[in-house]
């Protein structure tokens, strides 16, 4: 069977003491194992980006941009086998992969224009024939530490920035689905970079702990679930290094009386079950503000959802495919059975979905929840699945209410027709990322992506103008050359 292993220094390697199986979704069989690697091989990782980090680092940006733009090509010369591979480990269909993959390439994009992006600032005369500027330096050797589901895009948040800027990386992808993480980096290297720059190793707690700890990583970006994300913020900075981790989400979406339903439905429809909900900026929860509005949504919602079709990522005609593993499904059909016991009404579910020829895929159909309150633990809860729950509230500051109560404050949206209330609602809500009619609000790849509350630990969000300075150390250079003919005096007060 196929070992998926890492890229250390340039080499490929797949020896490890301990494996893990890599599953297909939509077959629900083991299709390959993944190494994980010892504290040994994370070392040897460490120790690669190291070696690799001076010439990197003096090597001139316009250069380092010149490799992320054959990077880029390369990317999308690769984007069918980039695809094939999401789809067979993680199981979202091509369409699905395609835009993540997309919005990956964004950020190399960007990461193009690195010499602009790193100027700098200068001062002339700050005193008698003094000057002053700032520059931008790298860190050094930096961590990336990646979740399951986004294993093209996520990663392609954090190295990118981090190479262009001219530090060393060493990626830990997630271990369920591998094999489009390494290939990417692979093309990276195709791409002109010199071998140790991007390290990948895989692996699991073991590999990510030596990550947190070793002195020799400065800085740690992190994208996973929020009790990991507090984990790693923590032992990150207990070691001294900088980091960001964006952790989970609970995102709502706010339907007002006045809302052109017929497109919030159409909207609702891709944002809730897209990619299985398994997105961090998925829409989880409709805030129906009234009860003719929830009435109408609810109606129109169950119609709408009738022919979605869940299925294998093989067949590009479905519209999402499965969870990525069996105890992920139980899960996830186990929030919906709490909150039918709760005492919501299942309107539409998913819970039995059967795929012809795929019996033993991690499916899960289509749900609708009404009548979700919450004290309900399917309410607090990410459930990370194809899952809508529809909230009733009667006025919009009571529904801005529940979402500045969530302990989650990633991605919202309100959908509406009356422009103040949008704008009381961007300006009052406790969220980090808003759409106004937008239901998945990911900002483009030159602004920054990053959620409020528990969804991220850190300062600096991912990607855009804050990775630069995420990847960065400012230094100040304050500079005189008096002439020889001056003679200076003592001064004992601070200069002013
Ligand atoms: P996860 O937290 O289980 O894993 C993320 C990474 O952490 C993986 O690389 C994994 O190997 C590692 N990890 C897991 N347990 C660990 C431990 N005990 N110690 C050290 N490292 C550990 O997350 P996941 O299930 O892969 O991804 C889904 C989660 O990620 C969801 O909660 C989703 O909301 C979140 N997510 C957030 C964003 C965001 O931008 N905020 C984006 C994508 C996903």
């Amino acid at each position: 069977m196929t070992i998926i292993g890492h890229l250390i220094g340039g080499e490929s390697r797949t020896d490890a003491k301990r494996t893990q199986d890599v599953f297909n979704p939509s077959t629900g069989e083991v299709s390959k194992q993944v190494a994980l690697a010892d504290t040994k091989t994370v070392e040897d990782a460490i120790a690669a980006a190291q070696a690799a980090y001076p010439a990197w680092r003096n090597t001139p940006p316009s250069k380092r941009a010149q490799v992320m733009f054959r990077f880029k090509q390369l990317l999308e010369e690769n984007a069918d086998k980039i695809c094939q591979l999401i789809g067979e480990e993680h199981g979202k269909i091509a369409h699905d992969a395609a835009g993540e993959l997309q919005r990956g390439i964004e950020n190399v994009e960007y990461a193009c224009g690195v010499p602009e992006l790193l100027k700098g600032e200068h001062s002339r005369n700050v005193g008698p024939n003094i000057d002053s500027w700032s520059e931008f330096q790298p860190l050094g050797v930096v961590a990336g530490i990646t979740p399951f589901n986004f294993p093209a895009m996520v990663p392609l948040w954090m190295y990118p920035m981090a190479i262009a800027c001219g530090n060393t990386f060493i990626l830990k992808p997630s271990e369920r689905d591998p094999s489009s993480s390494l290939f990417i980096a692979q093309l990276l290297e195709e791409a002109g970079l010199p071998k140790g720059v991007i390290n990948v190793v895989n692996g699991d707690k073991e590999a990510v702990d030596v990550l947190l700890t070793d002195a020799r990583i400065k800085a740690v970006s992190f994208v996973g679930s929020t009790p990991i994300a507090e984990y790693i913020y923590s032992t990150a900075n207990a070691h001294g290094k900088r980091c960001q981790a964006l952790g989970g989400a609970k995102n709502h979406a706010i339907v007002m009386p006045d809302a052109d339903m017929d497109n919030a439905v159409n909207q609702l429809l891709g944002a809730a079950f897209g990619s299985s909900g398994e997105r961090c900026m998925a829409l989880s929860v409709a805030v129906a503000v009234g009860d003719d509005a929830a009435d109408a949504l609810i109606a129109k919602m169950s119609t709408a959802m009738k022919p979605l079709k869940v299925g294998a990522f093989s067949n590009k005609d479905n519209d999402f495919g499965p969870v990525i593993t069996a105890q992920h499904k139980d899960k996830v059909v186990g929030h919906i059975t709490s909150a039918e016991k709760d005492g919501a009404t299942v309107v539409v579910d998913g819970r039995d979905a059967k795929v012809d020829g795929f019996e033993k895929g991690f499916f899960v159909g289509a749900t609708l929840i009404d009548g979700v309150t919450p004290q309900m633990q399917s309410y607090q809860a990410e459930i990370f699945g194809p899952v809508l729950q529809v909230v009733r509230v009667q006025t919009m500051d009571e529904a801005m209410q529940l979402i500045n109560d969530h302990e989650y404050g990633n991605g919202t949206c309100i959908f509406t027709r009356d422009g103040e209330a949008a704008r009381y609602f961007s300006d009052n809500i406790e969220v980090g990322m808003v759409g106004i009619n937008v239901p998945l609000p990911v900002p483009v790849s030159y602004h920054s992506f990053g959620g409020w509350k528990r969804s991220l630990f850190g300062d600096l969000h991912a990607y855009g103008p804050d990775a630069v300075r995420f990847y960065t150390k400012r230094k100040t250079i304050t500079q005189r050359w008096p002439s020889s003919s001056v003679r200076e005096g003592v001064s004992f007060s601070f200069p002013s």
